[in-house]
């Protein structure tokens, strides 16, 4: 047995608890030692007189991080923090750890982001740390658990691809046998086209591949990306389902935002002016990263939300996929989502007419007959909208965290695969 019960469910008595010494006060014919495990602390003392001669000098010489196995007695005591501690009878060091420790994990010194990663495993001992990641699995149930009583199925479509999705450049080619292919960037393309199969509602969940050199505190290489794609022929239903999604996730997860029902919509054109009049450079087709922060500040302003839509953007920077506004063909059925500043979703009424979807292929400078998935788009595809959600992204604002590495476990750059 390894442990009779974890820390935060002790119940006074007898007890066999393992877990990582955290601190040593060394005081001569007493000995205490903080042991941690996943769910908390509690202060284990050795008292010279009490326990055998080979029991205390094991206890003295373990080193910091060390896994041990201690056995003992629970006890209620005024001055133990937590208002218990154990009263040591035996202590088994199960795996040491070296001394020095390579990172900082007191939580004492800060040791900065980079070598924190290089150790990440061990960063993780930290509670606020590994906090960030449970709150991560609970989130991602959520979505999942919601988007199964809204009746939507879970595919999942292949990460390797011999097309390229949106014509950008940010491809990861890969070496396969003796073709060329791609990882993906997007399972755009196929979350669309299984549309054709008569389900009328899906997500996918998985990790997207983006060949971006950029070095910013919110772009990855590889990330986690939450793909939906239904049938509708109105945006606003995507709109609503995010709202709907997004308060049932953070709630069930616990996790605090400020959340309206309905989240304030603005339209790419507006937007460009709040930003504007709030001091932001703009750029003519798409959002500056400065000017989503001035629209996340306008949000809480003028509606104490951390959320905000942007509606109906250029199709000059959008993707050929999204459908163009019938009277405003320079526009499109689109949105973004803001979390607090920051781009959270992309999404929108998809082109789901073979004809126009040829034209808006071509339109980008894009070769028809490169895109295998537009002959699925001949045998009654029904219309149909969506979004990708990006996992860490939403992760690292909820928890206000200063750079997207923070909320991702084995972050990839261009600098860093591994560990
Ligand atoms: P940005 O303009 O911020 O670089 P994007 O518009 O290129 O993002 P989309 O293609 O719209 O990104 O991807 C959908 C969502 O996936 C984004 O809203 C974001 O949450 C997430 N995402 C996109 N690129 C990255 C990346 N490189 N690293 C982490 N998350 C990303
Ligand atoms: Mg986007």
């Amino acid at each position: 047995m390894i442990r009779s019960s974890y820390i935060a469910h002790l119940k006074e008595g007898e007890e066999v608890l393992a877990g990582f010494v955290h601190e040593k006060r060394d005081l001569g014919k007493l000995l205490f030692i903080i042991l941690k495990d996943k769910t908390g602390e509690i202060q284990v003392v050795f008292k010279k007189n009490a326990v055998s001669e080979e029991t205390f000098k094991t206890a003295k010489k373990v080193s910091r991080e060390s896994f041990v196995k201690v056995q003992g007695e629970v006890k209620s005591s005024e001055k133990a923090p937590g208002g218990r501690e154990l009263i040591a009878k035996s202590i088994e060091i199960i795996n040491k750890a070296e001394t020095p420790l390579p990172i900082e994990i007191s939580g004492k010194v800060e040791t900065n982001l980079d070598k924190r990663i290089d150790w990440r495993f061990l960063d993780m001992r930290r509670p606020e740390v590994m906090r960030i990641f449970n709150l991560e699995s609970k989130f991602v149930k959520a979505l999942e658990d919601f988007m199964h009583d809204e009746g939507f199925t879970r595919l999942f479509f292949s990460r390797i691809t011999g097309e390229a999705t949106e014509g950008g450049a940010d491809y990861f080619p890969v070496l396969y046998f003796d073709k060329e292919a791609f990882l993906a960037q997007s399972p755009q393309l196929y979350k669309e086209s299984v549309l054709l199969s008569g389900i009328d509602k899906v997500y996918d969940l998985g990790f997207v591949y983006r060949a971006e050199p950029h070095h910013t505190t919110r772009h990855l290489t590889e990330f986690m990306s939450f793909d939906v794609e239904f049938v509708t022929d109105e945006m606003k239903d995507a709109l609503q389902l995010q709202e709907k999604l997004l308060n049932y996730a953070f709630n069930k997860a616990g996790i605090e935002v400020r959340i309206p029902k309905r989240f304030p919509v603005v339209s790419f054109e507006e937007a460009q002016e709040i930003a504007k009049s709030r001091g932001a450079e703009l750029e003519k087709h798409d959002l500056t990263p400065e000017a989503e922060r001035k629209l996340g500040e306008y949000a809480l302003e003028s509606y104490d939300s951390d959320f905000i839509f942007v509606i109906d953007f250029p199709f000059e920077k959008k993707p050929f996929y999204l459908m163009r506004k019938e009277n405003e063909p320079d526009l499109t059925y689109s949105f973004d989502l803001l979390f607090k500043g920051l781009e959270i979703t992309s999404g929108g009424l998809r082109e789901h007419r073979y004809e126009k979807r040829v034209e808006n292929i071509k339109a980008k400078g894009l070769d028809p007959e490169k895109f295998d998935h537009l002959r699925f788009f001949k045998y009654g595809m029904p219309p149909h909208a969506g979004f990708g959600l990006g996992i860490e992204r939403v992760i690292e604002k909820a928890l206000n965290l200063s750079n997207i590495r923070e909320a991702t476990l084995l972050p990839r750059d261009p600098e860093r695969l591994k560990p």
